[in-house]
């Protein structure tokens, strides 16, 4: 379905990104992976998926946090493929505490990772989807883009941000053949919600069975978590010919949490 298209998928060495990047080049398209993680491993994997699907996959280690780096990651890529027709914004942080707690540092950093670098990789790549005119960008936000949960201020401020620069982008190139959307999911279990539910074991002294359960009881009517493999589906769709039409949407995957 995307033979001759290429993609970067921003934080796709784990997680939601690494289940993205693998659904884009098992439809054929070449992938620039994105994120930290061990190099060897990475390399394994960038060759593993490359042999596999007969595409190219490439590897930047470019710190989202850092717009120089966002810029060098989007030409080096369309330098190697020939284009990014394809840009998936995903690399994310979380940190948990109130207000008045909350570090300041870490509130830049979230910003500067989960919001401005959706900015800087857009900013970079699209005048090359603009000359081409074709173009599929999909942010990762959340259900905190929606609505909010206590201890999350900076998480739940970025990804609002995120959904209000989804719609300005789509709007921007609503007369392209480029769209913009956002996903929004609930809880997927990555490394990112584990951590959360080992904290909350450790804090409450309870079994991380008994933290997941609590984690989803909360929030997610489904009870059950979304998987990487179900959110990299909803991209394929927005990379798909049928979502033509899908301009500033945020599509929310979340077991209900949104619908209560
Ligand atoms: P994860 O921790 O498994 O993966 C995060 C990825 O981002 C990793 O590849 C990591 O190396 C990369 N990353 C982190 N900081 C980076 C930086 N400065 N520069 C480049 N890469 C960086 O997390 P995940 O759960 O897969 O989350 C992926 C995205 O999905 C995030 O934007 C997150 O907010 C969003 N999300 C996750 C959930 C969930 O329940 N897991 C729910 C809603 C939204």
């Amino acid at each position: 379905m995307l033979n001759n298209k290429s993609a970067i998928v921003t934080g796709s060495t784990s997680g939601i990104g690494l289940g993205i990047a693998r659904a884009l080049a098992e439809q054929g398209a070449n992938v620039m992976l994105n994120g930290f993680g061990d190099r060897a491993a990475i390399d394994d994997l960038a060759a593993t998926l490359a042999a596999a699907h007969g595409v190219k996959v490439l590897y930047s280690d470019a710190d989202m946090s850092r717009p120089g780096e966002i810029e060098a990651m989007v030409r080096e890529a369309e330098a190697a493929f020939g284009a990014v027709d394809i840009l998936v914004n995903n690399a994310g942080i979380q940190h948990t505490a109130r207000v008045e707690d909350f570090p300041p540092e870490k509130w830049e950093q979230i910003m500067a990772i989960n919001l401005s670098s959706n900015f800087y990789t857009i900013r970079a790549a699209l005048p090359g989807m603009q000359r081409r005119d074709w173009g599929r960008i999909v942010n990762i936000a959340s259900v905190h883009g929606q609505v909010a949960s206590s201890n999350k201020a900076a998480y739940v401020a970025a990804k609002h941000g995120v959904i209000g620069l989804t719609k300005t982008v789509a709007l921007e190139n609503a007369r392209s053949n480029i769209t913009c959307n956002a996903i929004c999911p609930g809880w997927v279990l990555t490394p990112l919600v584990q951590k959360q539910i080992d904290d909350l074991a450790a804090r409450e002294g309870i079994s991380a069975d008994a933290a997941q359960a609590r984690l989803l009881g909360e929030k997610q009517p489904s009870q059950a978590f979304a998987t990487p493999e179900q959110i990299a589906a909803a991209v394929l769709f927005l990379c798909s010919d049928g979502a033509q039409q899908m301009r500033g949407a945020a599509l929310t995957i979340d077991g209900g949490w949104t619908a209560q």
